[in-house]
């Protein structure tokens, strides 16, 4: 959450920066603000979007080489002009754009206002800057160590980026917990959260490590702990093409990515999955093979949508490989005390590879001898960077804030996984293993089908706009999936919606149903097909209005249901795979319809650094 942007170089930073909050905006869109150097430091800060900044700043002289950005995504104080970044120390030399959250905020602030400071915003970010001011005074020292002295006295977690109106050649930043890449071109660097601004520079990167400074100055990039020990820059070079960070003709990011789905998981599986050679191959795992093979449990962590990809893992673990498996949210993980042994796996699963709460839950597993399988989306997350091994799902860059191509890209990568190790513990026939190559391999084509006849779910979206609730009902596989339909739909549209294990619904949801409550199910043609037919009447038999996703074909729903929308058919292990598109495309299209941004929808950002 939050994004930031920094530059320095030879060319006008402020476009640089303006398009990099535009598309860091995904991480938060509270405020926005601006800081340049020409001379004097000019900052320019705004309550809303990018644009609504934009706005206010035009026919401003905007000249500068050197220059931070900053996308808010509010924690501490709400989202108003002040309480906007960049922020100013006292005497209004230096600028910091911060990402994260500094928990002793309180006591320093009392601190330095015993010695004069006066704040101007609620917000934890600025005292950093008058910390940072203060020990600079104090210690008669130079800003790079004033900083280093600074991160040594906060507690939480910071991305920030720093410059001083007494030196425009210098620029420094620094990470603990909240992400930051280095984009290092010629004679210019390029700072921000994540390397959508830097792609259409340079490909080449320096991912900071948490608690490592950055200094860049006189056109050369220095690291350093904040321990003062040198460390080397590792450059690495981003595979990430431009096209894939635009909308490429959709009218939203959300859209592009639900139609990008066949290609994300043919990218998944690529040179992993070659059915007609019977090759199933993920490099990670086959390094750790002993570690899955002698364990007697696999413990999930994850939060959100990737939750959702974690009860799917459940179902197919313990169904193909028949071992057994926790799942965990692991804000709650974190906290619980859990039991975690040395022979545990332990799989964190997150799109952007930076969520505060997982990484946090990645340490105490790991403390405990535990061994970490990351499956990612985000290539060099901390995330990917904190585990013993992992997948990375290779979606491409997810922007929209409902996640939709990350959920089906973990759940592709998470039954590989389980039929590599069903296969080698014994547990999946050769004959059925080949089998479901084979069918994986036909996913994409399928997703496609699917997203070709969207006409029936834009009807049903039209038809239910104004509904107030919605009930969201599967069973086995898709179980999870109900969950996932009932998030989407809360996350864009505004719509109060629970998802059930369809049986479950008797124990409760069942008061909730009459004629005004639409209820999804997704009763596809699987193992528990007979009794979700049950439930159906059951919710008939209050009025309730049905909408079934259906496996095509199939008549017996049709007649029973208000609405059907039909998928193609699948073996159950891979069903969450079709039954979760017409669901993304129905929260999309009630979303559309209700008037909302679905792009950026409200009190929401996408990669949660803060817990
Ligand atoms: N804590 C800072 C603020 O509220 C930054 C928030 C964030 O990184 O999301 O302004």
């Amino acid at each position: 959450m939050c994004g930031i942007v920094g530059y320095i170089g030879k060319r006008e930073a402020y476009p640089i920066i303006i398009k990099g909050l535009k598309r860091l905006e995904y991480r938060g869109y509270d405020s926005a603000g601006i800081a340049l150097l020409n001379g004097d430091l000019k900052i320019m800060k705004k309550k809303g979007k990018v644009s609504d900044l934009e706005g206010t700043i035009s026919g401003e002289n905007l000249h500068s080489t050197i220059g931070i950005g900053h996308t808010r995504w509010a924690t501490h104080g709400e989202p108003n002009d002040v309480n906007a970044h960049p922020h100013a120390s006292s005497d209004g030399k230096l600028a910091i754009i911060h990402n994260g959250i500094i928990e002793n905020y309180q006591s320093l602030k009392t601190e330095l206002e015993i010695k004069g400071h006066k704040f101007k915003s609620e917000t934890d970010s600025e005292v950093v800057i008058h910390l940072i001011e203060e020990i600079k005074k104090n210690n008669n020292c130079s800003l790079e160590e004033a900083v280093r002295l600074s991160l040594q006295e906060v507690v939480g977690a910071y991305a920030i980026c720093i410059l001083s109106s007494d030196d425009d050649k210098q620029l420094i930043a620094a990470r603990k917990g909240s992400p930051l890449v280095i984009g290092v071109g010629d004679g210019e660097f390029f700072i921000a959260s994540d390397a959508t601004p830097i792609i259409e520079y340079t490909n080449n990167v320096v991912y900071l490590d948490d608690y490592e400074i950055a200094v860049i100055k006189n056109g050369k990039l220095t690291l350093k702990s904040v321990e003062d020990v040198p460390k080397t820059p590792f450059v690495h070079t981003l595979e990430m093409e431009l096209e894939s960070i635009e909308k490429g003709g959709f009218e939203h990011f959300m859209l592009k990515e639900i139609h990008e789905q066949p290609k994300s998981i043919r990218d998944c599986l690529r040179g992993r999955l070659l059915p007609k050679d019977n090759h199933l191959f993920l490099n990670g795992m086959s390094q750790y093979m002993n570690k899955f093979l002698n364990t007697d449990r696999l413990i999930f962590i994850a939060c959100g949508t990737s939750w959702h990809a974690a009860l799917v893992a459940e179902y197919l673990f313990e169904d193909i490989a028949r071992v057994s498996v926790e799942v965990e949210y692991a804000s709650e993980f974190r906290y619980r005390n859990p039991v975690i042994r040395e022979t545990d796996v332990v799989i964190p699963i997150s799109q952007s590879g930076e969520t505060a709460d997982t990484l946090a839950a990645i340490d105490l597993a790991k403390s405990k001898g535990a061994t970490i399988f990351g499956v990612c989306n985000v290539v060099g997350s901390s995330i990917a960077r904190a585990s013993h091994a992992g997948a990375y799902i290779h979606a491409g860059p997810e922007i929209g804030v409902a996640s939709t191509k990350a959920f089906t890209g973990q759940v592709t990568v998470l039954a590989m996984m389980a039929l590599i190790l069903g296969l080698k513990k014994g547990t999946l026939s050769e004959s059925r293993y080949r089998e479901l190559l084979f069918e994986l391999d036909t996913i994409p084509e399928k997703i496609q089908k699917i997203l070709e006849d969207a006409e029936p779910i834009k009807r049903i979206a039209e038809t239910f706009q104004f509904a107030k609730n919605f009930l969201y009902l599967g069973r086995g596989y898709n179980f999870p999936v109900a969950l996932e339909g009932a998030l989407k739909l809360k996350e864009i549209s505004y719509i109060h919606a629970e998802g059930y294990p369809a049986a479950e619904m008797k124990h409760g949801p069942i008061a909730l149903i009459d004629e005004d409550m639409p209820v999804v199910f997704i009763a596809t043609k699987d193992a528990t097909y007979e009794k979700i037919i049950s439930n159906i009447q059951e919710v008939k038999a209050r009025k309730g209005k049905v909408i079934a996703i259906v496996t095509e074909g199939d008549k017996d729903i049709h007649n029973m249901a208000e609405y059907t929308v039909e998928i193609p058919k699948t073996d159950d292990c891979f069903i969450p795979l079709l039954s979760v598109i017409p669901l993304q495309l129905l929260s999309y299209y009630v979303a559309i319809y209700r008037g909302c941004n679905v792009d950026q929808p409200r009190n929401l950002a996408k990669s949660v650094t803060v817990e």
